[in-house]
């Protein structure tokens, strides 16, 4: 809003005529204060008194030459203009500063930025070192800065080249020029007036009075009815209330709502102040109901509006004025923070910050904009401004939560801005105690949601509000992004005060929301848990943050442990006063106060708990654990406390997973999902782990072992069991036990995090990606998903992947995925603690799937863990206590006794890895010391006997025993490696003993031993794989019996088409061999003959076989006939888009728009077709609610087996098999010459003509026969040449000519359907030639041989197209056929030219030669009979229809190439090029001499072969497909030479072309003179006119950048055509011709047949006929678009390096161009399979239903 109008040439009238205020201001002695008011006074309300229908442009022109130019002029003390234009040109700064707008692409550098929040704008981006980083992009949400030039936020390039010191390297401050003494005086006498009456008006309350200096004229009478924005109102609920308060009209009222989001305010009325109130009451009544607030509306006098609109304007001129000097902002950011001595009024600023929820939108932008452009480019002044916010912090938040207007609108969106800037935030926590002010804040807007014990309860919640609270949250994320490397004693007091104080809300959090088991009933409703798991995730990590600061330092950390300690045990006093009870096991006694998860509260939200957990772990990480005494004494830790809650939390997952909290509900299962997800685990489901490992590493193993069976409510399960038959509950045991087990083997075998053992933050994540690998190969971003992310956003992935995995490359489609590398097998630990359970079973079924395939035993034994450091080691001892080892035995017993309901396979599973990761221990241990230093004796506990009794077993008999129980199969492997390892630790402490022998011997005799057994195990395998397969494939047979109908039928069909295609080829080829006579020429008397093979096809929806016959039934295939502009040479012309008075006989040969017609290639009976019609249509009508993707008032239908989106049939008609009998076509040889055909062509219609205008008025110009008279022709000679009748269809074929012909008419040419229409046969040759044509350019493009390389569909779809084409003449009148045919032949032969005939130059050869051969048998007709012509007649009608065609496209290419100049020089004398040059020097001379002699023959001869090949090649498909001739071998590859060769022989064509004029030179040569008399083609040669030069151009989709960030530039860019504002765009590309379109902006909508379409939608009706491919940069996605209802989405062809693309950008990474993928979207669009495209999508994704095609 600033600029624009500021300097630019429309500021004319700021001539400096009002030169006595200039000379007034330049008095020193003058009060500038006071003149400056007294002039806005006079000035202001005048220049904006009409503010209901604003002049904008007049009001800016005032305000320039009434107030601006003067004060400027006094300000600088010249010219305005001259001065602003020195003062731009002596430089910049340093800081680039661009405000971004919503929408607008920012970039980060992963490599550079300090934290991910610092971003560049795209055109520093472009000229920084980070665009060959790995950089990210994203959209702006609004509010934003670029940071270029901060060299706090860049740890490499903080500067681009635009933005870097000049060529001079001048110091900083030189490099912006110093202002004068005179103007910095003068700037400190104007600013503080100006931003005065800024602050004074913007903050103005009063709605009918103005200060009193800006009081000079009598108040009148005159208000304004002024409405306010707010986010709460939809655009919707806005109008309607206008329209009915006010009573405007709709368009109206949309003006005024348009303009009120926009500005934020607007005058809906004007008028006395009572009318102005009433119309206020009338809005407020209005727009509330029951849910919402009435709108805000103020009635404000005229003179006060009028000021606080040109206050806004003052506010902009200030803003372009800071960009011009550093002076002006110094002087100004230090006019703005002066506080008035003595006084507490805030200062300027400040002022407006407190305000600033109050403000409207407009009012809002300007001052934000201000301050950026003032005090954010001084860093100086940016700390200055920073103390003020913090120190109204409390207050703005509070203001921002109670605003209605969203964040990027609100002041405290600033605090980006300052609080991650490192010596900003230190010095805000160092000065300002920030962390504190910031947490102090969270608690005072969150106390309505704490109960009665002071916990957070957010039942009943508004979302809005606290997503307001969460930007709090995020202010401190903000502060503690970038950790300090220097401590100082206050930095490090300030913190710990923060700390604490952010304690205080944890302990608010700690224990919150607790549950209850639900006994007997369900819980009535589900109570919210999603705000305190949202508030969790907010703060994850904040809280690793907190514990990373905290452990900079060993001093802080031991304090804020205290801290955190005390915190912890002041919230677990619950259960204090029941009675401590005592149980015992196994001689080990626990004495605990009763609670049970089962019965009592219990909370997932113990954030102090799992801090402490997180200090502890750095405490053991930095040695400081060894003085923790001196912090918190022992007596005082009282670990089995600190223990509690959390091993609570975790025995209530499993409780879940037993199913016992069935009755509360979905809101558990969802906490419970969440405390494990990778979103939240962090710090919640790991930390409770490390608590219990805390728990395990300081008491003592069997007291902790008891305290947890007693919690798991086991205690029961591990005595004798009485037998019971309840089997709920022995379920519920068995689950409860696994669950149990499984933590166990937890607490024990997790050691992957920094403290716990020594190992590094990489390993863990390297774990981590190991074990999500071995469940199977990965994309990047599935990965990423899956791990959790750090404060700055990242996952740590790219530093470790490759070390672990290797990448694969995407195909066409899918994506690319990471494969783990072989030598990290070895790390996979089937119970990793973050495995799910449908993970753990995946990841294990995958393994033992490999280990099978490597004929390796299935045995998945833990990988050895690293080694606990000092402070955890005690955590082993629990795997060889007592109560273990009883735990161990029961089990197992259990499984060897049989008693099979008590125990699982997963039970026995872990029973065995705590075994394995028993044994490893000891064995590694015993590897590293000395035998008599290790303590650990698991092997000594394991064969010892579980107690004095006869029948006594340890561990190993019953692992032995366990061998032979049958269910436990899967589970051979693992113990027999168990036993080995038993053996291991055995030979070891032998050893040992003996000697220090080293341990390698013993893993060597294993390794023997592994090798027979496996062996043995081979065999065994052999055998299982064998039946096996057996089963396998029994199984198979199965599964396909019992899949259902269509999905059999549809295999059964695909295989018989797929050998029918076989048996063509093999036919084709068997002819070639055996038939070598065979003629492969397909015109003239030489004609080869068809070749038809009898046709059975099956219908896809009665599965019955038919044999395809006239005289049958008629069976036809599935098609869609759509209008299309593939083949366009001229995007700008305009299509008609009604065909009602369209001529589509002639086709322009620019190819503008033609009708294609293409198959799935899927055939039906056409009863069966119109029973399945008729069935889809009477289901649509019953349930008429439901929307249908296809339209069948439009004859629209999925193809009931491929669901190709279909509008139509065609028939199948049968190639009628003809053969040449040599000894006639010789005999009519004699005769027939072209010269004789000719004429008794020419007889035979102007003999027609005679006979039909008996009586009436010639319709045909009247026929001369001159030159030609030959006495022995009449009418029917044409007959004398062999006749035969015509072919008799079946009626059920007729009807579906009749059909199809009329959908090919009614989509054509989009009108309604008339089958008595004359233009329907045209349509039908119009869109069989397009179709042919289409095809050629297909196969061209791709690379393809003519023929034998098309889809099957398409050749089935061709082939029934032409034949219909050739049938379809018989279902219309001949008179009219004739008639049609004179029109045709009017282009060629001059004698039959009528009025409308089209000159040469503006038809397409190829749409008459098949116009021409299809209609020309109508000449046969006679009145009574039916006659057609005999194939010796035939075969001389085609040669010469055809070689007439071509002399004329000769012709055309000739005419269109005379323009063409050599590039090269050639000396080329061939034949072809000498009859070149005679036929110049002919056509020379028939124009004139407008056709040079001078271009060489060689080149003429260069242009026509190039020239004509597509006609050539389309001609060849069409008689092909119409005469079933083979063609020559040459045309089933791929060459160039030897196809234009096999062409001109196929089509009996001399190579020489231009033989064809000297051969027929005395029939040809009149032809030549007229067509070169034409007036077109001689505007043509003189340059007037273009003609379309062949070949024609292939159309291509454009071409893309290989950098979408260049795209992304280009956008940004972007303008709109039609509208000048600053609002967010969607530029759109369209892919077919490059236009950008400004999408779902009612700017850019269109009234087309007075509908209101999209920019998009309104340009694919021109483009692409309705349908369009577009790309939408901003989102990185294509949009296809059919007509105005239907459109699909799909992704860009862009990839990031991982083989992925990014919709929407979500992810940001770099994006390149994938050629194969573009080139995919460039066939769906030739292939003309847009339209089934966004079908199938509709199809799949049911949601698109929703979106408003119509407007993008
Ligand atoms: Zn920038
Ligand atoms: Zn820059
Ligand atoms: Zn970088
Ligand atoms: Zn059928
Ligand atoms: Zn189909
Ligand atoms: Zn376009
Ligand atoms: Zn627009």
């Amino acid at each position: 809003m600033a600029d624009g109008a500021d300097r630019g040439p429309a500021a004319g009238g700021r001539a400096p005529a009002q030169a006595p205020e200039r000379t007034m201001w330049c008095d020193e002695r003058f009060d500038f204060q006071a003149a400056f008011l007294q002039c806005l006074a006079k000035h202001v309300p005048n220049i904006y008194s009409a503010e209901m229908d604003p002049l904008v442009e007049k009001q800016e022109e005032m305000v320039q030459a009434a107030i601006l130019y003067p004060l400027e002029c006094y300000l600088f003390g010249e010219d305005p203009d001259i001065f602003l234009e020195k003062l731009q040109q002596s430089g910049t700064s340093q800081l680039c500063g661009k405000v971004f707008k919503g929408g607008e692409t920012t970039y980060s550098c992963r490599d550079c930025a300090v934290d991910p929040t610092c971003v560049l704008c795209i055109d520093c981006f472009q000229n920084s070192i980070h665009k060959n980083h790995r950089y990210k992009m994203h959209s702006s949400t609004g509010g934003g800065f670029c940071d270029c030039g901060d060299t706090e936020a860049w740890k490499a390039g903080p500067l681009c080249t635009k933005h870097e010191p000049g060529a001079s390297s001048s110091p900083k401050e030189n490099s912006e020029c110093q202002l004068n003494e005179e103007i910095m005086e003068h700037s400190r006498r104007v600013f503080p007036s100006v931003i005065k009456y800024i602050v004074d008006m913007l903050i103005w309350e009063e709605e009918k009075e103005l200060p009193v200096e800006l009081t000079i004229r009598e108040k009148v009478d005159s208000y304004y009815c002024v409405l306010f924005n707010d986010e709460h109102h939809s655009y919707d609920h806005v109008i309607y209330s206008l329209q009915r308060a006010l009573g405007c009209e709709l368009g109206e009222a949309q003006l005024h709502t348009t303009a009120i989001d926009k500005e934020g305010r607007r005058a809906v009325k004007a008028g006395h102040y009572a009318s102005c109130q009433e119309a206020k009451e009338e809005i407020k009544r209005h727009s509330e109901n029951v849910s919402q607030r009435p709108l805000h509306v103020e009635v404000l006098h005229a003179d006060v509006m009028a000021h606080q609109k040109f206050a806004l304007r003052l506010g902009s001129w200030l803003n372009k004025l800071m960009s011009y000097s550093s002076d002006f902002r110094q002087i100004f950011c230090q006019i703005c923070l002066k506080e008035e001595a003595g006084s507490e009024k805030p200062c300027f600023i400040s002022k407006l910050m407190l305000w600033d929820a109050r403000l409207h939108k407009g009012a809002r932008k300007v001052l934000h904009e201000l301050i950026f452009s003032s005090f954010f480019m001084e860093m100086e002044y940016k700390k200055l401004f920073a103390v003020e916010f913090v120190k109204y912090y409390k207050a703005l938040q509070k203001e921002y939560i109670s605003d209605d207007h969203d964040r990027v609108l609100s002041v405290t969106a600033l605090s980006v801005q300052m609080f991650t800037v490192p010596t900003l935030a230190r010095h805000l926590i160092e000065e300002q105690n920030v962390i504190t002010t910031i947490t102090e804040t969270l608690l005072e807007v969150l106390p309505e949601y704490l109960d009665k014990n002071d916990k957070f309860n957010f039942q009943g919640y508004s979302q809005d509000k606290l997503n307001r609270v969460y930007s709090v949250i995020y202010d401190l994320r903000y502060i503690l992004v970038s950790k300090p490397t220097v401590w100082t004693d206050r930095l490090r007091e300030r913190f710990l005060e923060g700390f604490v104080s952010f304690l205080r809300i944890l302990t608010c959090m700690q224990g919150m929301e607790e549950i209850k088991r639900q006994i007997g009933q369900h819980i009535e409703v589900d109570p919210d848990w999603e705000a305190a798991i949202a508030i969790q995730m907010q703060l994850k990590n904040i809280l690793l943050m907190f514990q990373e600061w905290c452990a900079c330092d060993e001093e802080l950390l031991l304090r804020s442990y205290r801290e955190c300690h005390k915190a912890v045990m002041k919230c677990s006093t619950n259960g204090r006063s029941r009675e401590k009870t005592v149980f015992h096991l196994c001689g080990h006694t626990l004495e605990s106060r009763p609670y049970r998860v089962s019965a009592d509260p219990v909370s997932i939200h113990l954030p102090l708990s799992r801090t402490l957990a997180g200090l502890h772990v750095r405490l053991s990480k930095t040695g400081a654990i060894s003085r923790l005494h001196e912090f918190v004494s022992p007596e005082e830790f009282q670990v089995e406390l600190l223990v509690e809650y959390p091993l609570r939390c975790l025995v209530l997952v499993a409780q879940v997973a037993a199913e016992m909290w069935r009755r509360n509900g979905l809101s558990l299962i969802s906490q419970v999902f969440y405390y494990q997800d990778v979103k939240c685990r962090e710090e919640m489901y790991d930390k409770d782990i490390i608590m219990l490992q805390i728990g395990a590493s300081l008491m003592d193993p069997n007291q902790f072992l008891l305290l947890i069976l007693q919690r798991y409510e086991l205690v029961d399960a591990f005595k004798k069991m009485k037998p019971t038959k309840d089997q709920d509950l022995i379920k519920q045991y068995n689950v409860l036990i696994e669950e149990m087990l499984q933590i166990l083997i937890y607490v024990v075998g997790e050691r992957y995090v920094p403290g716990i053992s020594n190992v590094t933050k990489e390993d863990v994540i390297m774990r981590e990606i190991i074990h999500l690998l071995c469940i199977e190969p990965m994309a990047h971003s599935a990965i990423t998903k899956s791990l959790p992310e750090n404060e700055n956003n990242e996952t740590g992935l790219e530093n470790v992947i490759d070390k672990v995995a290797t990448f694969k490359k995407p195909g066409v489609s899918g994506h690319g995925v990471y494969e783990l590398k072989g030598e990290c097998l070895k790390e996979f630990n089937m119970f990793f603690y973050h495995y799910t359970k449908t993970q753990h079973s995946k990841a294990e079924h995958t393994q033992k799937k490999r280990r099978k395939q490597e004929n390796r035993d299935e045995a998945l034994p833990p990988p050895p863990p690293p080694d606990f450091s000092p402070a955890f080691s005690n955590v082993v001892k629990i795997l060889n206590c007592d109560v273990m080892m009883h735990i161990l035995r029961t089990l197992l017993q259990r499984a060897v006794e049989l008693e099979t309901h008590l125990w699982t396979e997963a039970m026995i599973q872990m029973v065995l890895h705590l075994l394995s990761l028993g044994l490893l221990e000891e064995k590694q241990q015993l590897q590293k010391s000395p035998e008599e230093e290790v303590t650990f004796d698991f092997y000594h506990k394991a064969t010892r006997m579980g107690s004095s009794a006869l029948n006594a077993v340890n561990v190993l008999m019953l692992l032995e025993k366990l061998k032979s129980v049958p269910q436990l199969e899967a589970q051979k492997d693992t113990v027999n490696w168990i036993l080995q390892m038993f053996d291991m630790v055995k030979r070891l402490r032998e050893k040992s003993s003996l000697a220090t022998v080293g341990a390698t011997s013993g893993s060597e005799a294993t390794k023997g031993d592994e090798s027979t057994q496996d062996k043995e195990k081979a065999e065994r395998k052999r055998k299982a794989e064998a039946a096996r397969l057996h089963r396998q494939k029994i199984m198979a047979q199965m599964s396909a019996l019992q899949r259902n109908f269509i999905e059999t039928h549809k295999l059964l069909y695909e295989n018989t088409l797929e050998a029918q295609g076989k048996d063509d080829a093999i036919m084709e080829e068997e002819s070639t061999s055996s038939a070598v006579d065979y003629s492969r020429i397909a015109l003239g008397p030489r004609r080869g003959p068809s070749v038809t093979e009898k046709e059975v096809l099956t219908c896809i929806l009665c599965q019955e076989e038919q044999e395809v016959k006239l005289e049958s039934a008629a069976m036809v295939l599935s098609a869609c006939v759509q209008k299309s502009t593939a083949l366009t040479q001229n995007r700008s012309r305009i299509l008609e888009l009604s065909g009602d008075t369209l001529d589509p006989l002639f086709m322009h040969p620019d190819l503008p728009c033609g009708t294609h017609t293409g198959s799935c290639g899927h055939v039906m009976h056409a009863a069966c077709w119109q029973k399945y019609f008729e069935a889809i249509q009477l289901n649509f009508r019953q349930r008429l609610h439901v929307e249908q993707i296809f339209d069948l008032e439009n004859g629209e239908y999925l193809c009931p087996l491929c669901k190709s989106l279909c509008n139509t049939v065609i028939p199948i008609v049968p190639l009628q098999a003809q053969k040449i009998n040599s000894e006639d076509a010789e005999a009519v040889a004699q005769i027939l010459s072209l010269a004789r055909w000719l004429e008794i062509v020419t007889v035979r219609i102007s003999g027609y003509s005679v006979k039909n205008t008996k009586g009436e008025k010639q319709s045909l110009p009247p026929f001369t026969n001159k030159g030609m008279g030959n006495s022995t022709l009449e009418f029917h000679s044409i007959l004398s040449f062999g006749v035969q009748s015509s072919a008799k269809y079946s009626s059920s074929i007729r009807e579906m000519l009749i059909l199809f012909a009329t959908t090919i008419y009614r989509v054509g040419l989009k009108v309604a359907p008339n089958e008595a229409d004359s233009r329907i046969p045209m349509m039908t040759w119009s869109t069989c030639a397009f179709t042919i044509q289409c095809i050629e350019n297909l196969l061209e493009t791709e690379g393809k041989p003519l023929f034998g390389s098309l889809q099957n569909r398409q050749h089935s779809g061709l082939k029934a197209l032409v034949q219909f084409a050739a049938a379809q003449r018989s279902t219309s009148p001949q008179l009219l056929i004739q008639k049609h045919l004179i029109r045709l032949l009017g282009v060629l032969l001059p004698n039959f030219k009528g009025e409308d005939t089209p000159s040469l130059l503006e038809v397409d050869m190829f749409h008459i030669l098949v116009g021409a051969v299809l209609s020309f048998p109508s000449l046969y007709w006679e009145d009574a009979v039916d006659l057609q012509p005999s194939s010796v007649s035939s075969a001389y009608n085609h040669l010469y229809l055809f070689h007439l065609t071509t002399l004329a496209h000769i012709m055309q290419i000739v005419i269109s190439s005379a323009a063409e100049s050599p590039t090269v020089h050639s000396s080329d004398n061939s034949e072809e090029a000498q009859s070149a040059q005679l036929f110049c020097r002919e056509v020379c001379q028939y124009t004139s001499g407008c056709f040079s002699q001078d271009i060489p023959g060689w080149l003429v001869w260069d242009c026509v072969k190039k020239g004509i090949m597509p006609y050539l090649r389309c001609a060849a498909l069409f008689f092909h497909y119409l005469l079933g001739v083979s063609p020559p071998e040459e045309l089933l590859q791929v060459s160039e030479e030897g196809q234009f060769k096999a062409l001109c022989s196929y089509l009996s064509l001399p190579t020489n072309l231009f033989l064809l004029f000297h051969e027929y030179r005395d029939t040809v040569n009149p032809l030549l003179q007229r067509w070169c008399a034409d007036p077109v083609v001689l505007s043509c040669l003189k340059g007037k006119s273009i003609a379309i030069r062949y070949p024609r151009k292939r159309n291509h989709l454009i071409e893309l950048p290989e950098d979408y960030s260049c795209l992304l530039n280009q956008a940004s860019h972007f303008r709109c055509p039609r509208s000048s504002d600053d609002e967010q765009k969607h530029p759109v590309l369209c892919l077919f011709c490059g236009a950008m379109l400004c999408s779902q902006n009612t700017c850019c909508q269109e009234m087309v047949n007075g509908e209101e379409l999209g920019a998009c939608t309104s340009h694919a009706l021109q483009c692409g006929a309705g349908v369009c491919m577009f790309l939408k940069i901003r989102e990185c996605k294509v949009v296809l678009i059919e007509g105005k209802t239907r459109g699909c989405l799909y992704p860009a062809p862009y990839l990031d390096e991982y083989g992925e693309t990014d919709p929407g950008l979500k992810r940001g990474n770099p994006l390149h161009l994938c050629q194969e993928r573009y080139r995919k979207l460039h066939l769906l669009w030739q292939q003309h399979c847009i339209v089934e495209e966004i079908a199938r999508s509709q199809e799949t994704n049911q949601i698109f239903f929703g979106f408003n095609w119509q407007l993008l």
